[in-house]
């Protein structure tokens, strides 16, 4: 199959690619176009006109500033993977660069693209949910930002209108030395997770959990905060029946609504209640994982 028939926009700023946005019909950004153009190839979707992001540098950046990491729409995967910055503040989003596809795609591939695509798999998605990100969108007609509990509109469908452009992605640094942990359970390595886990972690000083963030991807379209778990870990000495304990509640979380089904979800690959099963133990082993990092055991000391 070939690529239906496009007209292809090459912008060179903002403010011009927002234009485009605002007066063409059916026109979709193009980031890295490992998700797009495949999409456009198997003609799963078409559109009359691609406005070609690649040529806005001022999208592509990555820096902190007060105690908050800020990444352009643009920024390569590739690039965030090799950032010393990123290794230095933010080490469990490279903990995720590194499960998703491969060399090739992350070179192209961006964080805004993987964000906007919205896979329920796309572990960038869930790194941000982790760390509670902000997301700035942008139009014609000025700015807002988004929460990433809310960037889900449906099913693999941001919150956007179809003159809004992602930006920038922002969320807020943990303390230097905190626990992270990222693993995913996927049929092949590099293939899209079926279930992921990630938990960030920080401790006391007294062998007690200080600060706790955990989510799982692949329960449904959005990442799943374990909010319960949170509460059941934060301010307590952690044990293996703890974790345990806390990784139990995963199985509270409805799995994908019916709706879906059409998709392929929640059987898609594997049962529902194996799924569910995978998030639990998944979540488990990031807890146990981040909190060695957080206590400095794991084999050559906190990250
Ligand atoms: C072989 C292979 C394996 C892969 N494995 C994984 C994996 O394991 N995990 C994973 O998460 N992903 C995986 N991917 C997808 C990959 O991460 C893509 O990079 C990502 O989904 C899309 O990013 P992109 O920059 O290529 O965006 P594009 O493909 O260019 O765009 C994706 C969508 O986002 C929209 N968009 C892009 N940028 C913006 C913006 N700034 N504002 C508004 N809309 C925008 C586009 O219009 C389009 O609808 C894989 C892809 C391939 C080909």
């Amino acid at each position: 199959m070939t690529i239906a028939a496009f007209s292809y926009h090459d912008p060179t700023s903002l403010p011009e690619a927002l234009q485009l946005l605002e007066k063409l019909d059916d026109a979709k950004p193009l980031a890295g176009g490992q998700s797009l153009v495949p999409y456009l190839f198997f003609r799963m979707q078409r559109h009359r006109h691609l406005i070609d992001l690649n040529n806005i540098p001022e999208l592509s950046y990555c820096s902190t500033e007060q105690g908050f990491l800020r990444i352009g729409a643009m920024a390569r995967q590739r690039t965030l993977l090799e950032s010393k910055l990123i290794g230095e503040v933010c080490p469990i989003l490279q903990d995720a660069l590194h499960l998703i596809g491969h060399q090739a795609t992350r070179t192209l591939g961006t964080i805004g693209g993987s964000l906007c695509n919205m896979d329920p798999s796309a572990e960038l998605f869930g790194v941000a949910a982790l760390h509670n990100a902000t997301l700035r969108v942008r139009s014609s007609r000025g700015e807002r930002e988004i929460g990433v509990s809310d960037w889900a509109e449906t099913f693999m469908k941001p919150s956007m209108a179809a003159d809004e452009m992602l930006c920038e992605i922002r969320w807020k640094l943990w303390p230097k030395g905190h626990g992270h942990a990222f693993q995913e359970f996927s049929k092949r390595h590099h293939d899209y997770a079926i279930v992921a886990s990630g938990a960030l972690m920080t401790h006391d000083g007294n062998g007690k959990i200080k600060q706790v963030s955990l989510m799982v991807i692949g329960l449904g379209i959005k990442p799943t905060r374990l909010t319960e778990a949170e509460e059941m870990l934060t301010g307590k000495a952690p044990t293996a029946e703890l974790f345990a304990k806390a990784a139990k509640s995963v199985r509270q979380y409805e799995l994908f609504p019916e709706e879906f089904a059409n998709q392929g979800y929640p059987r898609r690959f594997v049962s529902a209640q194996f799924r569910r099963h995978l998030g639990e133990v998944y979540a488990r082993r990031v807890m146990e994982a981040a909190w060695q990092r957080a206590i400095g055991q794991e084999a050559g000391g906190p990250k």
